[in-house]
């Protein structure tokens, strides 16, 4: 579903991704780690295009933007459609009821109608837990609360992607879970998920494979079994065994 091919991404002189390939398959899990600095959501960042490659090669659901390539209008909004994408921070409209901050997106980006987005937004919410929230302002929820409902919005757009900057690092451990089970819900329900996460818990049980990251390189792959439980490099070793 997603294919990153030698992505190269810089900053002035500093280099954050060097040579980054990646592919994820439909209904695949990957989840990234890694220290603080090394990449992650710039990486992240690149798949949605929110961050331009210096160079390499970026492929969505078929959409394929090379660099260079000027991909605007049209091409670029269907990319970034297809890719659903939640932050650390839940970015919410305050001014707006839960199910409006689900549903207007949806007739902005969708042209769905007022009915059907409120149907649709209200199915979501329900999935994620949150019914009895519809008409609630988001001051009035819990982060995990309101970050279930960043979770709903990005879902109602149908992306065939989803990515996740550390959804649950600004939360409370225990509304942090809420969101992870919905997270974990997702998955098991065959949602492509590419998710940057220092809950390695959550990796471990939830992730097709586990991508560790050092310096803007990948320096593991595999599965959670083999990267977490006998990193090959010392790097991997060090890093794992300060978040564990
Ligand atoms: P964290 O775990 O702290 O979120 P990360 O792995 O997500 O870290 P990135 O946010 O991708 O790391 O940042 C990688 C490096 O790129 C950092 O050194 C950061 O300061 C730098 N960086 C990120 N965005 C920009 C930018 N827009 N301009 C300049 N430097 C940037
Ligand atoms: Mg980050």
């Amino acid at each position: 579903a997603v294919v990153l091919d030698r992505i190269h991404k810089q900053f002035g002189d500093l280099v954050v991704v060097r040579d980054v390939s990646l592919t994820v398959a439909r209904g695949e899990v990957v989840a990234i780690i890694g220290p603080s600095g090394s990449g992650k959501s710039t990486l992240l960042r690149c798949i949605n295009l929110l961050e331009r490659a210096d160079s390499g090669r970026v492929e969505v659901v078929g959409r394929a933007v090379e660099p260079g390539a000027g991909v605007a209008g049209r091409d670029l909004a269907a990319l970034r459609r297809s890719v659903g994408m939640v932050f650390q921070s839940f970015n919410l409209f305050p001014h707006m009821t839960v199910l409006r901050n689900v549903s207007l997106p949806q007739e902005r980006v969708l042209g769905r109608s007022r009915a059907e987005a409120d149907a649709r937004s209200r199915q979501l919410l329900e999935r994620v837990g949150l019914a009895a929230k519809a008409d609630t302002y988001p001051s009035r929820c819990s982060g995990g609360q309101q970050q279930r409902v960043a979770i709903a919005r990005a879902l109602a757009l149908d992306p065939e992607v989803m990515l996740f900057d550390e959804p649950t690092s600004a939360l409370d451990p225990e509304l942090g879970l809420e969101v992870l089970a919905v997270m974990r819900e997702l998955a098991a329900d065959g949602m492509t998920m590419v998710v940057v996460t220092h809950e390695i818990h959550f990796a471990a049980d939830v992730a097709d494979r586990v991508v560790v990251m050092a310096d803007g390189a990948v320096l593991e792959e595999g599965t959670p079994e083999q990267v977490l439980r006998s990193p090959s490099t010392e790097r991997a070793r060090r890093f794992l065994s300060a978040v564990v």
